[in-house]
């Protein structure tokens, strides 16, 4: 591209491909930049390119007409010089002067060598995502202990299954697909425990019934996992994992409706791996130093706060996808879009309003944020998680902090967010700055507060090499 950039959209997902469609569609002159070797983001992960052939993946994915509805609308704004695709630029700092964007990246494309780059732009589009959250719990720190979205990266990204045996554990429909996945290449999935009950959705039949693609979504995966005889127990947990070397087995318990184990209902199941996922925490990094507000979800994480055209409380920046709230990516597809056409209504030609099709797009969005918010309703988390913890169970895994020296804090030093535990034991300082622990940091603390995540310059970890390389730029 050889004129500059009418909009910096930062995360290719299903948001940041959508709203770079959009935008190109418009007219705009696009960047568009990702960590990831390829376009699609969590939900289209795909294997790198020159191994696609050899790793079909394609009946693990959905809406794959849309992915390449979107790849193609990519490639022809590239082809005319209208999108500056960045893949492996990862973006570790932004910053607002005079009206426009810095952005920051370090481009990984010849890893382990990366290079600066620095991009401007009048506006600012985030759709980073999100990632797995998890809670700890006795053995979670095991080889052999992933995460779910890890479980599923792995299967999509690489064709490989962790184990041979698996155990999957947490709340939330993504539970689901990712049994079914495993199941469908040959993995014995022993067990699924969901810590939620089913019925808890019928307290919220209005966004069940305007959804009718996501439960028939859910009863092909229910209809899957009985057609390979993987047991599904509701009010489970996984509550401890055990092994030597790696992990060989997991505790699993019923629970109580506040989500203590109960007594008596204990058992150990054999296993080679084991998926953890409590739900997602939107990945904000880029978003917090920018001074965005941020509003609590229901699912008792902190999202940036949009209004109805997905525009910040920052002017010029946009945010679009799950770090507005976690609602799948037919949510994030319909936010990417209504950002993309903010901007375009935003500009210095605002094309002639559309407005039936952008009414249709806003209700789309609202009826997925009506299911999201049942979802979170449906699959909380269990608030009587802190008992499955000894003292001696690793909260920070990156600084072997425990959940005693957590409680010690709290109790006896007075710390009463997670911030000041992370003053005062470590806890968050690590190598993953708190993105692993920091949620679970934050309920030990017992506020009741969502779990905003402390402010990161930088949002990932920068060699001095393309440091130095970014001043002799200057
Ligand atoms: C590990 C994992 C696996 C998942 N798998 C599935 C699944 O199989 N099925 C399903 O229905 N849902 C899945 N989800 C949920 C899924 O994330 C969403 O429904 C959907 O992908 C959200 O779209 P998005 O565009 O908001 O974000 P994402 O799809 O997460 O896309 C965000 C993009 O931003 C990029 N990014 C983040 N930070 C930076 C940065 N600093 N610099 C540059 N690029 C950055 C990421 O590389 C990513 O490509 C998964 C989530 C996770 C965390």
């Amino acid at each position: 591209m050889t004129e500059p950039a009418d909009l910096l959209v930062v995360g290719a997902g299903p948001a940041g491909m959508a709203a770079t469609a959009t935008a190109l569609a418009g007219g705009l002159r696009v960047v568009l930049a990702d960590s990831g070797t390829t376009a699609g983001g969590q939900y289209w992960r795909h294997p790198p390119e020159p191994a696609r052939a050899a790793i079909p993946t394609g009946d693990l994915h959905h809406g794959l007409g849309a992915y390449r509805t979107l790849t193609e609308a990519l490639s022809t704004g590239r082809d005319r010089g209208r999108l500056d695709l960045r893949p492996a630029h990862h973006v570790w700092s932004v910053t607002r002067e005079d009206d426009a964007f810095t952005v920051h990246a370090v481009d990984r494309r010849h890893a382990p060598e990366e290079s600066a780059v620095t991009l401007r732009a009048p506006r600012l589009l985030v759709a980073t995502g999100a990632y797995d959250r998890q809670l700890p719990f006795p053995g979670w720190d095991l080889p052999g202990v992933l995460t779910i979205g890890g479980l599923q990266a792995l299967l999509k990204g690489g064709g490989v299954t962790a184990g041979r045996r698996v155990a999957l554990g947490g709340t939330g429909p993504f539970l689901l697909p990712v049994a079914a996945g495993l199941a469908a290449r040959g993995v014995e999935v022993v067990v699924v425990c969901e810590a939620a009950h089913p019925l808890a959705w019928l307290r919220h039949p209005g966004p069940l019934l305007r959804n009718p693609a996501k439960w028939a979504e859910g009863a092909r995966y229910g209809a899957a996992l009985a057609r390979h005889g993987v047991r599904f127990r509701p009010r489970t947990a996984i509550v401890g994992a055990e092994g030597t070397d790696r992990v060989t087995s997991v505790r699993i318990a019923s629970l109580t409706p506040g989500g203590a184990p109960r007594p008596g209902t204990g058992r150990r199941v054999d296993v080679d791996a084991v998926g953890v996922g409590w739900g997602f925490a939107p990945q904000l990094d880029l978003l917090t130093p920018l001074g965005c507000a941020l509003t609590d979800a229901a699912d008792g994480n902190a999202v940036v706060t949009v209004d109805d055209g997905q525009r910040t409380t920052v002017p010029g920046l946009y945010a679009a996808g799950e770090v507005c709230g976690v609602g799948g990516a037919p949510l994030a597809l319909a936010e990417g879009r209504l950002a993309a056409a903010s901007v375009l209504a935003d500009g210095p030609a605002p094309p002639v309003p559309r407005g039936r099709r952008l009414a249709a797009v806003r209700a789309t969005v609202a009826r997925h944020r009506a299911f999201a918010r049942a979802m979170a309703l449906a699959h909380p988390l269990p608030a009587a998680w802190p008992a499955w913890l000894t003292d001696e169970t690793v909260v920070c895994r990156c600084e072997e902090v425990t959940a005693g020296a957590v409680r010690a804090a709290c109790a006896e030093d007075g710390a009463h967010d997670h911030r000041q535990v992370k003053q005062l034991t470590r806890a968050g300082m690590g190598w993953c700055q708190g993105r692993v622990c920091g949620p679970a940091v934050h309920c030990l603390a017992a506020t009741d507060r969502a779990y905003e995540p402390a402010e990161r310059l930088i949002a990932t970890p920068v060699t001095l090499g393309a440091l130095a390389d970014l001043d002799a730029r200057r």
